[in-house]
C-alpha cells in the first residue's frame, strides 16, 4: 500500500491551497443541519451553489453554511475526516489544509481562544480538525497537514491566532500560517502591525507562511506580503504578471505560487478567458514559474482532478510540465526538511 517513502503508492497529486470549510460536501451539509436541526434553506443554499460566478456570492455562500460547523467539534472532526477521503479518491499522496479556528466558533464565542470549560473553544475546534485528519490518515493511508488561518478584516483574531501558533508549535500537523479573505480591503495600521508580527513569531517558531495575493487584487498586495509580511508563499498571486520586475524577481527567488485554476476561472480572478493566450496560468508555465495546482474549495470547484484536467485539456499541458508542477508542490510544502525529501522522492518515481 506504501511505497518505501511512506506515501501511498501510486499516488503523485500534492495539494497545497485546500480550505478545509470550503470543502465540505453539499450532502454533508445537509446532514448536519438535519442532525443538529440547525435552520438551514435547503432550496436557497442549492440555489445559491448554481449562482457562484464572482467573489461576493461566493462568500455568501458560506454565511449559509457555516452554522452547521460553528461551535461543533463533532461536525468538524467528520469535515476534516471526509476531506481525507474524497483526497484519497483524488489519488492525492500528501496536502495541506487550512482553516480559520475563530471563523468556526459560534457567532458569541469568537474571541475565545483557551480556558472555556463549557463552550467550544478555538482549541476544540484546532482539535477536532486534527482528530478527522488523523483518523482519515489510519483509514485511507493519505497524508495530511494543517495551516492555520486568519481573516482579512477581523484584526481582533491575530493575538489570539498568535498565541494558538505557540501553543501548537511543537504539534507535528499543524504547520504554517495563512490569511484569507478579500485583499483589497484597506490595512488599518492595526491590523498590518500585528499581522507582521503574527508572520514574524509563526517564522521564528519553524512554521510555514503563506497569504492571499494577487487573486484578484492589485500587484502590489503580492510585493508587500513578500518585503513586509514576509511570506514563504504566495496563494493565487495571478497578478504577478502585471509586473515584469517582479515576475523576473519571484522566477529567480522560485516563490511558490499557489494556483487554483478552476476557481481562478469560476471567479473571475484571471483577468483574461481561461482559453486565452495570456491565461496567468498558461504565462506562468510557458515561464517555468514555481507554481502548484489546487482546487481552493472543493464544494463550489471540484476536488483537485478536475483542476489538473482543465489544464490539461484546454492549455494543453505536457506530462511533463504536470511533473515538474507536482514536484514544485512537494518541495513547496510546510515538511520538515527530511520528510520533504521524502515526498519528492515519492512524487519522482512517476516521472
Ligand atoms: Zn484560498
Amino acid at each position: 500500500m506504501f511505497s518505501s517513502s511512506g506515501y501511498l503508492s501510486g499516488f503523485y497529486n500534492v495539494e497545497l491551497h485546500h480550505h478545509l470549510d470550503g470543502c465540505i460536501r453539499a450532502q454533508t451539509v445537509r446532514d448536519l443541519a438535519n442532525e443538529y436541526d440547525i435552520p438551514f434553506d435547503q432550496d436557497k443554499f442549492d440555489e445559491a451553489l448554481k449562482h457562484v460566478d464572482s467573489l461576493v456570492p461566493f462568500l455568501e455562500c458560506f454565511s449559509m453554511f457555516l452554522p452547521v460547523l460553528q461551535g461543533n467539534p463533532e461536525a468538524i472532526e467528520r469535515l476534516a475526516y471526509e476531506c481525507v477521503e474524497d483526497q484519497y479518491n483524488n489519488k492525492v499522496a500528501f496536502f495541506e489544509t487550512r482553516f480559520a479556528p475563530f471563523l468556526m466558533l459560534a457567532n458569541n464565542e469568537s474571541s475565545r481562544d483557551f480556558d472555556c470549560e463549557q463552550t467550544c473553544c478555538a482549541h476544540d475546534v484546532v482539535d477536532a480538525v486534527l482528530k478527522g485528519l488523523e483518523r482519515g490518515e489510519q483509514d485511507f493511508g493519505v497524508r495530511s497537514n494543517a495551516i492555520f488561518c486568519g481573516l482579512r478584516g477581523q484584526t481582533n483574531w491575530l493575538t489570539p491566532l498568535t498565541r494558538l501558533l505557540k501553543h501548537y508549535q511543537y504539534h507535528p500537523k499543524v504547520v504554517g500560517i495563512d490569511v484569507a479573505g478579500n485583499e483589497n480591503l484597506p490595512w488599518s495600521t492595526e491590523e498590518l502591525d500585528l499581522t507582521k508580527n503574527m508572520y514574524r513569531v509563526a517564522r521564528s517558531l519553524g512554521y510555514g507562511c503563506t497569504i492571499h495575493a494577487g487573486e484578484q487584487g492589485l500587484v502590489h498586495n503580492i510585493e508587500r506580503a513578500l518585503d513586509e509580511i514576509k511570506t514563504h508563499r504566495i496563494g493565487h498571486g495571478y497578478a504577478v504578471f502585471k509586473d515584469e520586475q517582479l515576475l523576473s524577481r519571484c522566477f529567480e527567488e522560485r516563490v511558490p505560487f499557489e494556483f487554483c485554476p478552476i476557481s481562478a476561472k469560476v471567479l473571475s480572478s484571471l483577468g483574461t478567458k481561461f482559453d486565452d493566450p495570456n491565461n496567468p496560468i498558461l504565462l506562468g508555465s510557458k515561464h517555468k514559474l514555481n507554481f502548484s495546482l489546487n482546487c481552493d474549495d472543493s464544494l463550489f470547484f471540484g476536488n483537485l482532478q478536475p483542476s489538473i484536467k482543465i489544464c490539461q485539456d484546454v492549455l494543453h499541458f505536457s506530462e511533463e510540465e504536470l511533473f515538474r508542477i507536482r514536484l514544485n508542490a512537494a518541495s513547496a510544502t510546510f515538511l520538515p526538511e527530511n520528510e520533504k525529501q521524502k515526498l519528492v522522492e515519492h512524487i519522482s518515481q512517476r516521472k
